[in-house]
Formats: C-alpha cells, structure tokens, sequence
C-alpha cells in the first residue's frame, strides 16, 4: 500500500525534525519544508538518504506548492523563542497568517487535514494559573512579544474559519515550553541559556528576581501528544504540556546542580511584559487524548545536557544570537 504523504514545516527546527522521526518511524512518506532562517539543516540530515524523506527549502510566507497527493500537514514553521521573534517581527507575523492561510490553502485543495502549532503565549501573562483551554488571554497587542502572540491568536483564527466555513479538517495544539536535544545552544530560551553559560563557565543569567514560574515539558511526551490529537477527532484547541510548575530561580538552581558548574545565579532585567507565571490544565489532553506526560524533569533534563555537552566546543562557546 502506498504510503500516506504527510508535509512538516519548520522541518529543520527542534520540534519539526522530531516530528519528522516520528512519522519516518511510523512509515510515512515525509516532506519537509523549511526557509532555515532559525533551523539548521543537521537536525534533519540522517533523513535525508530515506527515499520516504523530501526537503523543501522554501519561506511559507510565499506561495506553498507541493506536486501529488497530501494526507496532513503540520505546520510549525515559526520564530519560537523570544530572542528570535524579537529581532524578526514582521517575518514572525508573517508566517503565522499568511504562511498558515496559505497552508491552509493546499489543505483545502489537496484534502489533507492540517495541525497548527499554537502556544500558551495566547494566554499572554495570564491571570489565572492554571491555564484551561477556554481562558482567552491577557495579551498587549503592540508589546515587544505581540508580533508572536497575535500572529498565533491569528493563526487560530483563520484555521478554525476554514473549519467552519470550509469543513476543513483541522486541529490546534497550545504547546507549552518544552525542551529537549536539538534546541539551539544560543537561542535564547532560558533552558539552552543557562546550560550554555554552566559549560561556558559563566554566570546564570535569571532574569528579574527569579519568581515567575514555567512548566517545562520534554519533546518526547509533546510529540506523541501531537501525535495523538493529529488523529483524534476533536477541531478545538488542546494544550499539550508538562503541569509540573517550577520559579526559574529553583530551575537555575537546578541546572546548576545538574552541571556541577561553580557559577551562580545572577539578576539582570526582566522583559517587558514576562509572564509572571505559566502551567497547563492538561484535563482536555487526558480525557480527549488518554495523554499525560511521562518523562520527568530530571530525566529530561540529563538527557539534554548529554546531548549539548556533546556539541562541538566551538558551537558551546558561540555565544551570539
Ligand atoms: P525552531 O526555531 O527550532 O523551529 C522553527 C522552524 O521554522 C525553523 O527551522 C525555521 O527555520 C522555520 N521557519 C521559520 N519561519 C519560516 C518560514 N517563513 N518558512 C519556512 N520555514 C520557516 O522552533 P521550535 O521550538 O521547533 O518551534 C516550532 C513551532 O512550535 C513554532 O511554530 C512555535 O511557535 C511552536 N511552539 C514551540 C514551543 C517550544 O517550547 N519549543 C512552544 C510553543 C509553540
Ligand atoms: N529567562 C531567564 N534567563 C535567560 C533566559 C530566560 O531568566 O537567560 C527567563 C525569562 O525571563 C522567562 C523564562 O526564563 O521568565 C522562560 O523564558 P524563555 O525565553 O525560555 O521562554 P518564554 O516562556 O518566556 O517564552
């Protein structure tokens, strides 16, 4: 039988190279697309042999056209960190509404059934902890993280338009901070950060005094809840995260022990308009999905220094974004 064709996009980045395995593994035919403006091709090398893997260098901002026949598309091409997304603002708002609504687009005219890579940043800095799929949101739509937050709340927008109004095939996934091999040593996120700068020999940078709070999930658990909710039936938004909560001064402190680094936590100035706090209600994902997470943080976490520890010492000591 032939095999079921299935396009990634952000392919080349952390989570799009590990959903690309994942549906290499369950025998797909895989194409991957990406305009490698923060992936890198290496995550997804391995693949590139495999006659069930294409690669597609292109910006989804632009037209999307893929030859043949297209079952899913999953598309998670997006800036994600903050660092990121704050030096490329308008290519951020970009792909979240015009890459998707191209994207939904092919879906609509190929038939596929297409999963959008949503975010708990559609909470904003949330007023109540923790976040259930229907609070809408405390978003500043013109504050430095607006360009990521209001092109994911656009994004939802439109793909649930196309499911009402088209009878497309859809599904939303709010991914909360996960981590895991294959993030980028010097993007920015507070969890490559601080492991970087502990390899480095540096200080920890905390940012503000260290009491606002994340729940970090390892990549494993969130792709097989991806992978649950891309074949489930259920078109309304589900938040795929690990509730475990923690301060960010108690998860340097943390990776500091991990590390068996010398250095200390130090404060420098928090964002503007940080989350003070961040923690899925997973009750949605367990019910709908029989989902949960499995990895603990102290696995996850061993698992991921062993993979940075393993870069080349030129990648740990550059450091520029
Ligand atoms: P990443 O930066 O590692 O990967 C994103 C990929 O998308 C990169 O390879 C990049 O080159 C590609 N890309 C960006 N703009 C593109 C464009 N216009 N055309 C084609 N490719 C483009 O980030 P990630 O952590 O893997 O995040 C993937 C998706 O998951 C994003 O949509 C992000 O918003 C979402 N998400 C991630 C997290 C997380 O904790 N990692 C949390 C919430 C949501
Ligand atoms: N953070 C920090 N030091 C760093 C990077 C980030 O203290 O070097 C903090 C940041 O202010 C935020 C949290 O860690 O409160 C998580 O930041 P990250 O960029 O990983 O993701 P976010 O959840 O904010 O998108």
């Amino acid at each position: 039988m032939a095999r079921k064709r299935i396009l990634i996009t952000g392919a080349a980045g952390f989570l799009g190279s590990h959903l690309c395995d994942r549906f290499i593994s369950e025998d797909y035919h895989v194409i991957g697309m990406d305009n490698l403006i923060t992936g890198d091709l290496r995550n997804i090398q391995h693949l590139f042999k495999l006659e069930n893997f294409e690669f597609y260098h292109h910006d989804v901002s632009n037209f999307v056209y893929v030859p043949g026949e297209l079952h899913y598309i999953l598309h998670f091409a997006s800036p994600a960190s903050p660092i990121d997304y704050l030096k490329i603002p308008i290519q951020t708002l970009k792909v979240g509404s015009l890459g998707t609504h191209n994207l939904l687009g092919l879906a609509r005219v190929k038939g596929a059934r297409m999963l959008i890579a949503s975010t708990s940043e559609v909470y904003g800095d949330p007023n109540i902890n923790p976040q259930p799929e229907e609070y809408w949101g405390n978003v500043n739509p013109v504050g430095p993280r607006g360009v990521y937050d209001e092109a994911k709340r656009f994004q939802e927008a439109m793909t649930m338009a196309y499911h009402t109004f088209h009878g497309l095939e859809t599904r939303i996934v709010r991914i909360f901070n996960t981590y895991g091999p294959r993030m980028r040593l010097n993007d920015g996120r507070v969890l490559p950060a601080f492991i970087g700068q502990a390899l480095r020999g540096e200080p920890l940078t905390m940012f503000g005094d260290g009491s606002q709070t994340r729940s970090f999930c390892y990549v494993d658990d969130l792709i097989e809840g991806i992978y649950r909710l891309l074949f489930s039936d259920y078109a309304q938004p589900v938040n795929i995260g690990n509730p475990n909560e923690i301060t960010i001064r108690e998860f340097g402190e943390e990776i500091i022990k991990l590390t068996g680094t010398n250095q200390q936590l130090i404060s420098l100035p928090l964002p503007v308009d940080d989350p003070k706090q961040r923690r899925p209600d997973i009750t949605k994902a367990k019910s709908i999905l029989g989902w949960e997470p499995k990895v603990s943080r102290a696995e996850g976490l061993k698992i991921t220094y062993d993979y940075f520890k393993s870069l080349p010492e030129h990648e740990i000591q550059h450091k520029d974004f």
